[in-house]
């Protein structure tokens, strides 16, 4: 899936490029326009260029600079095919789209006085002004400093790729291809995934299986960069699920007088690993543990009694300081993926 975000001044052939994307290289579309056509005609305002900017202008403040082009990112996502969005106009939405990935922006440039007599011939309702009109207003757009506002330059600066076109509908479209073909040829080459990303993912497959939703917590021990077991947080075989009869709490009075809850219901996923290979006569001396948090107590001492030499959790449990002092104790090395808190309610 490639999502291309469309860019460029007034009657510089956006559209000519938008159609010849949509009907000969089958890109879905996603418009503004159509967007805030909707939001006009739902406020009662008038179908006008000013209506759309200052419709544009209160929705980016309200929600966020790229709020439009977000709703619009997700529609072509989730559809998942090839995509156009047409048009960006704000920096912030630059910004939002490059960090969602498998997106281009696509600037589309002519000179001033042949986009004039194109907006001209075009005569649509809101393109009924004079040349010195249409400069003004460009340059009012061009101006804008604020990443909330429209700002045709700065985006137009921010393209991967501009196409200049001052020329014939067949020379834009010959432009578009050659823009394609380069895309293709640029297409990053497959990333294989450390060792460590690799066991960590398969740790996030087991723990879909999980049943309790304090923390939806897995666990893949392996040895020699191969997998030995897995294991997924979930009350003993034959007993029911905190999912169907919900947690069973209890509370820990702590020296420092607080007070934490825990639900008990359940076999933790790094018990339950280790519960598998006791089945399966597997031997764990050696191994690494992958686990989506910093083990509990209970965990990290039967990880470092069963000879484990690596715990790497992908992020840190709030509680967890006791299980590290244990492992540095003990000689067991623990990484994190992430070296952040997993939050979850009521701890
Ligand atoms: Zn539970
Ligand atoms: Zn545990």
């Amino acid at each position: 899936m490639l999502i291309i975000g469309i860019t460029g001044t007034l009657g510089a052939g956006k559209g000519t490029v938008v159609d010849y994307l949509r009907t000969q290289r089958n890109f879905a579309y996603y418009s503004v326009r159509q967007f805030l056509t909707e939001e006009v005609q739902r406020r009662g305002m008038k179908p006008n260029r000013d209506s759309f900017v200052t419709v544009a202008n209160d929705l980016r403040a309200h929600h966020s600079p790229s709020y439009i082009v977000d709703e619009l990112y997700e529609r072509a996502a989730k559809n998942g095919t090839n995509a156009i969005i047409e048009s960006i106009r704000a920096t912030g939405e630059v910004e939002s789209l490059r960090k969602k990935g498998s997106f281009v922006l696509l600037a589309v440039d002519a000179d001033p006085r042949t986009r004039y007599e194109r907006i001209k011939l075009r005569g649509s309702e809101t393109d009924h002004i004079d040349y010195d009109t249409f400069v003004a207003n460009e340059k009012r757009e061009f101006d804008n400093p604020d990443p909330n506002k429209q700002n045709l330059q700065a985006c137009m600066r921010m393209a991967d790729i501009t196409l200049l076109n001052n020329g014939s509908m067949e020379q834009l479209h010959a432009e578009v291809d050659r823009f394609l073909g380069e895309l293709k040829d640029d297409a990053p080459a497959h990333r294989r995934p450390s060792w460590d990303e690799y066991f960590m993912d398969l740790c996030h497959s087991v723990a879909l299986r999980a049943t309790c939703n304090r923390g939806r917590s897995g666990c893949v021990i392996v040895k020699d960069r191969q997998i030995l077991v897995s294991g997924y947080v979930g009350s003993p075989s034959h007993l029911p699920h905190c999912d169907e009869v919900g947690h069973l709490f209890r509370k820990t009075l702590h020296e420092d007088g607080t007070v934490s809850t825990h639900c008990v219901r359940t076999v933790h996923a790094e018990q339950n690993a280790i519960c598998q290979a006791a089945r399966r006569g597997v031997g764990l001396e050696g191994g690494t543990l992958y686990c989506t948090m910093t083990p509990c107590r209970t965990c990290a001492m039967l990880i470092i009694n069963c000879g484990i030499q690596r715990v790497v959790a992908d992020y840190k449990y709030h509680a967890g300081a006791e299980s590290e002092e244990m492992f540095r104790q003990a000689g067991v090395t623990l990484d994190y993926i992430h070296n952040e808190v997993l939050e979850y309610q009521n701890k």
